[in-house]
């Protein structure tokens, strides 16, 4: 299979919106953070270009004020196409003077500036390509070199997730295929988030970018194996171009009257579920009262006109298993009681021969099955359900 990295990247985020790309080839409208995103990449292609040590910031007012208003996104609310504002502009002249203030005396060498790549790699009996673009490539003081890539993120993230990057490691591979004399040791691995004006440096160890190719195989593969691409929903959904087809957000695209009335609909169920939990707390605690005092008082049955409560003096039963199992066992009877448990499943797949793990895989079906999520918003702090379930609305 021949994919690029964006693409790779798409389907581990949303498979929806990779088949709505790659397979689909339904054209993505550009979404404001987007747009947003691409104009620092372009503005950082320019600067360096020219060269940052010599380029005076007038010069990059300049050129940002000449391209702004080429620039145009899709407002998916509206339905239509939107010039960026006066503040989005002084927001992009304020961040790029300041990643100009802290970078314009740096020493370093830029040796390419979005520099195509492709890796080989190599699966059993298939042999698949991945490319992909790197935004900067420099050589740093003492034949070191430093890879970079620009994050245009409203988050920061922290050293470790830079540390676990794929997409770093990724360019990795691409650099020392391109220019094998750079050893792994020399080479740098950063992202520079523009918005907070902070880079973040790392390095990789040879295991670190083998587990990744590894990786990169694994997802490949299950790309070719996919047949049914479900939407997963997350922050990344803000930058989706196809929002106003995606099933998640569909609702919010249709017309204001069914969608005011849907609002409704579960407006009242929402309130009737509030309604019956106070009904049942209230039911609990009738019935709490009602069996202290029959436990009290040694009393099996109390009525009224309406009905009874009795107790009824039960007894369960149990088995001495250990017991059990040595009498089963040489019957051959005892694996015959014992539930299939996935998790532990899955940490048996992992410890298995990968031979044995392809095998198990071969045997494995996909079941489509519809479940609804059904959320009180009340439930849900700080952007997550409560009780760990993701949040299906978070953006
Ligand atoms: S809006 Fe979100 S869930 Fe829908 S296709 Fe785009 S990324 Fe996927």
């Amino acid at each position: 299979m021949r994919i690029s990295y964006s693409s790779l990247d798409t389907f581990l985020k949303c498979p929806l919106k990779y088949k709505f790309n790659q397979i689909d080839k339904i054209e993505e409208e550009k979404a404001k953070p987007t747009v947003i995103g691409s104009f620092f990449h372009l503005i950082m292609h320019y600067i360096y270009e020219k060269d940052i040590t010599k380029i005076s910031l007038q010069e990059i007012e300049d050129f940002i004020k000449k391209e702004f208003p080429n620039i145009q996104y899709h407002d998916f609310s509206e339905k239509i196409h939107k010039k960026l504002t006066q503040e989005d502009l002084e927001f992009i002249l304020e961040k790029t003077k300041t990643f100009y203030d802290t970078n314009k005396n740096k020493k370093t060498q830029t040796i390419s500036l979005e520099e195509k790549f492709e890796i080989t790699l190599q699966d059993k009996n298939n042999i698949h390509i991945l490319s992909g673009i790197i935004d900067r490539f420099d050589k740093l003081q003492e034949n070191n070199y430093e890879i970079i890539d620009y994050k245009t993120a409203n988050k920061l993230s922290s050293f470790n997730q830079v540390s676990q990057n794929k997409q770093l490691s990724i360019y990795g591979l691409g650099i020392l295929s391109k220019w094998p004399n750079i050893t792994l040791k020399n080479l740098k691995f950063s992202l520079y988030f523009l918005k907070h004006n902070e880079k973040i440096q790392t390095s990789r160890t040879q295991q670190d970018l083998d587990s990744t190719k590894e990786e990169i195989i694994h997802q490949i593969n299950k790309i070719e194996k996919t047949k049914a691409f479900h939407p997963n929903c997350g922050w990344y959904c803000s930058y989706c171009g196809y929002k106003h087809i995606c099933p998640i957000y569909k609702n919010e695209y249709c017309s204001s009257k069914t969608k005011e009335e849907t609002k409704q609909l579960i407006e009242e169920y929402f309130k009737i579920i509030e309604e019956k939990e106070k009904l049942e707390n209230k039911l609990d605690q009738l019935k709490t009262k009602i069996s202290n005092y029959m436990k009290k008082t040694k009393t099996l049955l109390v009525k009224s006109n309406s009905g009874f409560f009795k107790i009824n003096p039960q007894s369960t039963e149990t088995y001495n298993w250990i017991k059990v199992r040595e009498i089963l066992k040489p019957l051959k009877k005892w694996n015959k009681i014992l539930k299939v448990d996935l998790n532990n499943f899955n940490q048996i797949l992992k410890e298995i021969p990968e031979s044995e793990r392809e095998k198990i895989y071969k045997l494995k079906k996909e079941k489509q099955e519809i479940t609804i999520q059904v959320t009180n918003t009340k439930n849900i702090q700080n952007g997550q359900v409560k009780d760990n379930i993701k949040n299906p609305l978070e953006g």
